[in-house]
Order: C-alpha cells, then structure tokens, then sequence
C-alpha cells in the first residue's frame, strides 16, 4: 500500500511555545486517520502544517510524494515560490469547524469559485460537477440558495462539496462537527462516512468517538505536541496502553 502523507520528526513553534514536538505519522492511501487529543495538544497546527498554512521548523513533510514547502532537486531541497504553493494546496481539500463558505456566492458558485478560479476550469464544466457534488451531499435542492440561509450542517455540506470541487488527493477535516447543534452532527458525518466508503484518503480531527471507531483505519492520540498512542480503533479506543489516553476518553465518552 502506498503513503499518502509521511509526516517524520515535524517539529513546530510559535515563538517560546512548542506546539509540535516531533511528530511521526504515516497516513496510507485510502485510509482514513482520526485524530484525537485535548484542545491545545497541536491537532489544527500539524494540520495546518500539511497544508501548507504553516512551515515546520524541522522534520519533512511529504504528501503524494512530494514534499510540503519544497521542490526536490537530486538531493538538494528548494524553497517553493508562491504560486507552486498555491497549486500544491489546491490538490489537499480543507474543512474547517467554522465552514468558511463565501456569504456573497450562492451554494452553487461557492462550490463553482475554485475549480473556475484555481484550476482554470471552464465555468460550465465546473457548474456541471458543482451540482453533481451538490446532489452527493444531499443538497441538490440549495444551489441557489445563500449560505445565511442554511442550517449549520448544510453549510457544512456545501463546504465539503467545496473541497471535493477541487478533486484533492486527501481531505483535512478540522474537527468539522464541533460548532454544529448536535441534531444536525449526525448528517455531515453521514456524508464524511460515505467518503471513507469511497476511498477518499482523510485526516479527520474529531472528539466524535462512535464515528472514529466506526469509520477510522487508524487512531492517533495527541497531546502536548505529541502522538502518544496510535493504532487501530479497537486497540486505541478499547484498550488504550497510555494512562493519557484513557483519561481522555473518560472525558469524552
Ligand atoms: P488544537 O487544535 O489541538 O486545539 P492548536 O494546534 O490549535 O491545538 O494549538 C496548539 C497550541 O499552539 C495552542 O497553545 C495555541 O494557542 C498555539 N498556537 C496555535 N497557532 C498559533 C499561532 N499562529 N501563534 C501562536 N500560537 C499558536
Ligand atoms: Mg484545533
């Protein structure tokens, strides 16, 4: 099976705070990675640092093969320009725990803007996938519609419509239910679900315990910048082997 993401000895600080303490993860292709830890322990940062929206201070970080941040040459590393960035990112889709729709685009150009906008695609041939992506997220109906006029878990749907718009090679998902009324957390796991089931590789960061038991190739633990424990779901879950991890999941079940 081949990586998707391989994350080794990342290390990242924000001034005197170390954030991310020597992160080591491997994330295979078709997988689904759920990550787990208290606020604070780094989740958002090493995801925002396989993004591209952050650099790691030490360590590499390579998604699809390439590495994050760099072009390789024989085995010389070079900065990349800007706009080599920019395309990287647009291959990884990100879904943030606050949406981030466009308020001014309808449902449909919100999902339109990016593959018109990033990947020059012709407008037609974007709105066409648009409302494809649309009908898979259960939201057909909502093209028009403006984000302000959407409950949290459709504008959660039309964001994740968003990313895929993009057709990236992994999804990062930053604990996407967590500002969501609980009634409507059950029908965007439902769509992230049926990703998993497709094969999409994803990074899920979640504190949606049942979910990551049922969907998640591999559970990984965090806290204080570090993965503590990781493995899959039962072991993680079931019967953790760090004393960290099960007071966490005291907490949270
Ligand atoms: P989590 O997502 O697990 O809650 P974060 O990665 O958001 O954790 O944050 C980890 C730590 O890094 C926190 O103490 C946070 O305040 C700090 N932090 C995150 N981003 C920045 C930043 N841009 N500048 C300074 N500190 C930051
Ligand atoms: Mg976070």
């Amino acid at each position: 099976m081949t990586v998707m993401v391989d994350i080794r000895s990342v290390h990242k600080s924000f001034g005197s705070l170390d954030v991310l303490k020597g992160i080591d993860l491997q994330v295979r292709t078709g997988e689904v990675t759920v990550v787990l830890g208290p606020s604070g322990s780094g989740k958002s940062t090493l995801l925002r640092t396989i993004n591209h929206l952050e650099k790691a201070d030490r360590g590499e970080i390579t998604v699809d093969g390439a590495p994050v941040g760099y072009r390789r040459s024989g085995d010389r590393l070079h900065e990349l320009p800007e706009r080599e960035v920019l395309r990287r990112r647009t291959k990884i889709g990100f879904v943030f725990q606050n949406f981030r729709l466009f308020p001014h685009l309808t449902v449909l150009d919100n999902v339109v803007e990016a593959p018109v906008s990033a990947l020059k695609r012709p407008r037609a041939q974007a709105v066409e996938h648009a409302h494809r992506l649309l009908a898979r997220v259960g939201l057909a109906d909502k093209a028009g519609a403006y984000p302000a006029q959407l409950s949290g878990g459709q504008q959660q749907r039309v964001a994740i419509a968003r990313a895929l718009a993009l057709e990236p090679r992994l999804l990062l998902f930053d604990e996407p239910t967590s500002a969501l009324d609980p009634e409507l957390v059950g029908e965007v796991l439902d769509v992230i679900r049926d990703l998993a089931a497709q094969g999409i590789t994803m990074i899920v960061v979640t504190h949606e315990i049942a979910f990551a038991r049922e969907v998640a190739d591999t559970v990984v633990f965090m806290a204080d910048g570090r993965i503590v424990e990781q493995g899959p779901p039962d072991a993680v879950l079931t019967a953790p082997r760090e004393e960290r991890t099960r007071a966490f999941l005291a907490k949270v079940l």
